[in-house]
């Protein structure tokens, strides 16, 4: 059997002709796992009542300014997971529409009399077109929390620390446990792993992907059909199969993971490594290729072949069992209009060089861009004390910088881009999230990264022409919300500090000059 691509190929096809498909189901982009619910209990023998339904929408690829890779990656995946569906005997069918509505419409007139089946979607808007298409929704089981779990968690509390929610899930999977008590006697070893950039580092060679026929065909296709995609074409830094993503979580466990606690807040400059010692393996994770469990077995099967630090093997678990499971929690619990937060009212418009790093000369911040454009990833301190803390900085509206961030991005999606940017980048919740702002001067900077030796500015310098905008802004910024954040404990110390500035006039008015030039693209 062939992939099938059109609604004639469908109709000629002998599972439509004898009428014998009984059941459509669904498989979104993000959910193309084969053990996963919806394919498991679906075995090849039943295929001919089966239909395995693949949509590709045009309405959602035209409507943005997308990163060329990240396209490129979701689209090359699902062509990749089809086909291998086809091989394993499953009746596919893979459709061009201009949108999901218009697809699914043509499907139910197709097959009236057939059920149509999804897993629980991962946004608000897709769970709406299921819903007026009339799915049967069945558990989504990609994650390890359910937002029912996780709103029972939630439930009564006066504060929702990610701390608690992580020892909740230490205990209840079981992972990293002796008896009740944490491995190793302490729940998170955070403490151990601040340092900034190693000196003289050896970093391992990266993982390369080699392109398919599959592959170049996306690329040909998305280059030719949208022209003014963002960024560079994709090199060979993404894997676009189930054997690629496995592969590239054999080699972090390998190469990276002993590393990975110390500097997972590192920020060499990209030209000596932009991947630092991190896994690489959100884009798998969020499209299905791989299942948090099988990460998190494979890594405590590394960790205790004995040479891995526990703080390493306690940092990267924490992450996937703690802060990705609690962002996705977090999605469901606070709703659709969660995303339209702007708490501190901040209203300019995103600043050009976010989409072209030549329009600034900040060391840093070009960089950043720079490596954004070059594979549609930094690692979380980039995006949060970089590019976040620059928008949270210069009150650039959150709705913007959040489409930009979901744009860009490989592993953007929307359950974990809206609370990573409204709740974390920028603070827009007024700390429903967070306790605290994520704001930060030259000064945090310098000690995290190389980016200042040889930047034009000063990151130790608050005023005058070669000051630090970073530096600049972060006072102006307490200053400007100085009666709200005086309320916040966690913060009202810095902010009694800029009583004792000197030069809180001038201050202010190079952070004036300096909003205005990035606003103009002309610092
Ligand atoms: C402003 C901002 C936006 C972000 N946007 C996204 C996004 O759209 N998609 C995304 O997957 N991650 C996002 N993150 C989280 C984090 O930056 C990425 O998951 C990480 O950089 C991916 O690289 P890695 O796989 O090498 O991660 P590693 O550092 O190796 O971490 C291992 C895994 O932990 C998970 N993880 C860690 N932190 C988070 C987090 N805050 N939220 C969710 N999962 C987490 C990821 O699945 C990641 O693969 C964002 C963070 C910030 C601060
Ligand atoms: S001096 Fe300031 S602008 Fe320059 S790289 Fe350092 S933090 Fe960035």
């Amino acid at each position: 059997m062939a992939l099938m691509e059109t609604l004639d190929e469908l109709e000629s096809s002998t599972p439509f002709q004898s009428g014998a498909i009984k059941e459509v189901r669904f498989v979104a982009f993000d959910q193309i796992n084969r053990d996963s619910h919806l394919l498991a209990s679906f075995s090849e023998s039943a295929g001919e009542e089966k239909l395995v339904l693949f949509i590709e929408s045009k309405e959602i690829l035209a409507r943005r300014s997308w990163h060329i890779q990240r396209l490129f990656f979701l689209i090359s995946s699902a062509r990749h997971f089809a086909e291998q569906l086809v091989s394993q005997g499953f009746h596919v069918l893979y459709l061009r529409a201009n949108s999901f509505d218009e697809g699914f419409a043509t499907l139910h007139n197709s097959l009236p009399a057939a059920r149509f089946i999804s897993m629980a979607p991962t946004s608000f808007s897709l769970r709406k077109t299921l819903e007026s298409a009339n799915f049967e929704i069945i558990v989504n089981d990609l994650f390890l929390t359910t937002p029912q779990e996780f709103e029972d968690w939630a439930s009564g509390k006066k504060s929702l620390l990610m701390e608690n929610f992580y020892r909740w899930q230490r205990k209840r999977l079981g992972i990293l446990m002796d008896g009740e008590k944490p491995l190793g006697g302490e729940w998170n070893f955070d403490h151990e792993n601040r340092l900034g950039p190693p000196k003289n580092h050896h970093y391992p060679p990266y993982l390369n992907h080699s392109r398919d026929e599959i592959d170049q065909k996306v690329i040909v296709q998305l280059r030719k059909d949208f022209p003014s995609l963002w960024g560079e074409d994709p090199d060979q830094s993404w894997a676009t199969t189930r054997d690629g993503a496995l592969g590239q979580m054999q080699y972090f466990f390998e190469h990276h993971f002993a590393q990975f606690g110390p500097y997972e807040d590192a920020m060499p400059r990209a030209e000596e490594s932009w991947q630092v010692h991190h896994s690489l393996l959100s884009p798998y994770l969020n499209n299905g290729l791989l299942h948090p469990r099988e990460v998190v077995t494979a890594a405590i099967e590394r960790f205790e072949r004995g040479d891995i630090p526990i703080a390493s093997c306690e940092g990267f678990i924490r992450q996937v069992i703690g802060w990705r499971e609690y962002v996705y929690g977090i999605y469901w619990l606070f709703g659709e209009e969660y995303r339209e937060s702007n708490h501190l009212g901040a209203s300019r418009k995103l600043l050009p060089l976010y989409r072209d790093p030549e329009a600034t000369e900040m060391a840093c911040m070009k960089d950043v861009v720079t490596a954004v454009a070059e594979r549609a990833w930094v690692h979380h301190i980039p995006r949060l004390m970089i590019l976040s803390n620059l928008a949270l900085l210069t009150g650039i509206r959150p709705s913007e910088f959040l489409d930009w961030m979901s744009e860009v991005f490989i592993d953007a999606f929307d359950w974990v881009m809206v609370p990573n940017v409204i709740g974390m980048g920028v603070h827009a919740d007024g700390g429903a999230m967070m306790t605290k702002p994520y704001a930060a001067g030259g000064a945090y900077i310098s000690r995290m990264s190389n980016f200042c030796n040889g930047c034009v500015f000063d990151p130790k310098k608050r005023s005058g022409e070669d000051a630090c905008p970073f530096t600049t802004l972060y006072w102006d910024f307490l200053d400007r919300h100085r009666e709200e954040f005086l309320k916040n404990h966690r913060i009202s110390q810095q902010v009694r500090g800029l009583d004792r500035l000197s030069d809180l006039d001038q201050l202010r008015e190079r952070a004036q000059e300096v909003l205005t030039r990035l606003s103009a693209g002309t610092l």
